[in-house]
């Protein structure tokens, strides 16, 4: 491992002002569970590592009727999965988290280092697509939100400027009660996914009335499929729709050939799965 100085800031403002003073030599830390791979691995050497985990409330995950779900970026996977606000409104994020890596990961790893880090592998950032959530960037000038959507750039890239802090993850109150998460992991359930797909639907008298799509493992970044929200929202649902669905889905992604399976063979799961879990949200929106 390389050599480097490790600092606990105990607030937002001293973590900022290190920021600040190390510039470019520092890397803000959270779990440690990506960072570290990337530092034995000589693919960051950053000299100063700025650990969040001091931070009060950072880790807080809150909820009302009326603004919905907020979840600090400190918050780990564990915390999410065993919450029982995110298990009783979002069973789509439950599900979501229980499935994330496994338990050892899973008690380190936070979901602002999750989303910060922009690996198109992980799972977290299709649900919460899924789910209309934001996410707050804090920098030393203020705030902003953005959407997820916007969040994701590319490959290991996202819309933080440098000093600036993922902070808190907002989800809207539940609008759609269909929900479905498909992890498909031929290889093993630890195992990223080859395909993720996670959909939340409303529906009525056999009309789709609303419909969210995110994806993940499918391109160089984690994608809302628009495109294919757009085949079922406001129509009746039928299995010729439902495999239209799929199709247009498989048209938005643009998978690599990995270890995992080529491309070709990622965009016909693609087309399976986005069916599939349209299917059971459909079952779950009654
Ligand atoms: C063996 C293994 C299996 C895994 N399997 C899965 C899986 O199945 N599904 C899945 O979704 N993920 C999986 N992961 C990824 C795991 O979820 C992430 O490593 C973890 O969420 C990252 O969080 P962390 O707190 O450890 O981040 P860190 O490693 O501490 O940081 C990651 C990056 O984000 C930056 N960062 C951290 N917090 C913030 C913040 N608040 N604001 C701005 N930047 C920040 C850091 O500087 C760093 O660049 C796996 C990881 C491993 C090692």
């Amino acid at each position: 491992m390389i050599k480097f100085d490790y600092l606990e800031p105990t607030t937002l403002k001293k973590a900022f002002s290190l920021l600040g003073k190390h510039g470019e030599d520092a890397r803000v830390i959270a779990g440690g569970t990506s960072l570290l791979i990337m530092m034995r691995q000589r693919l960051l050497m950053p000299k100063v590592l700025i650990s969040l985990a001091r931070i009060p409330k950072f880790a807080r995950i809150a909820y009302n009727a009326k603004d919905g779900l907020t979840i600090g970026a400190g918050a780990r996977h564990r915390d999410i999965e065993l919450s029982p606000i995110v298990k009783r409104h979002y069973p789509l994020l439950h599900e979501t988290f229980r499935k994330v890596a496994q338990p050892r990961i899973r008690n380190m790893g936070t979901i602002g280092g999750n989303l910060a880090a922009g690996d198109p592998l992980t799972d977290p950032g299709a649900s919460l697509i899924a789910l209309d959530a934001t996410v707050v960037l804090t920098g030393s000038q203020g705030q902003r939100v953005l959407r997820l959507d916007e969040f994701f750039v590319d490959y290991y890239q996202t819309a933080l400027n440098p000093g600036e802090l993922l902070t808190e993850i907002r989800v809207p109150p539940p609008q759609r009660h269909g929900w479905s998460h498909i992890k498909f992991t031929p290889r093993s359930v630890e195992d990223f996914a080859t395909v993720g797909v996670a959909i939340t639907l409303s529906a009525k008298n056999g009309v789709c009335e609303d419909v969210r799509i995110g994806l993940n493992s499918v391109a160089s970044t984690i994608i809302h499929a628009r495109l294919a929200e757009a085949v079922l929202r406001g129509q009746n649902i039928t299995e010729a729709r439902l495999r239209e669905l799929g199709e247009v889905a498989a048209t938005e992604v643009d998978p690599m050939d990995d270890n995992r399976g080529s491309s070709e063979y990622k965009r016909e799961m693609v087309k399976v799965l986005v069916r599939r879990a349209a299917q059971e949200a459909i079952q779950r929106a009654g």
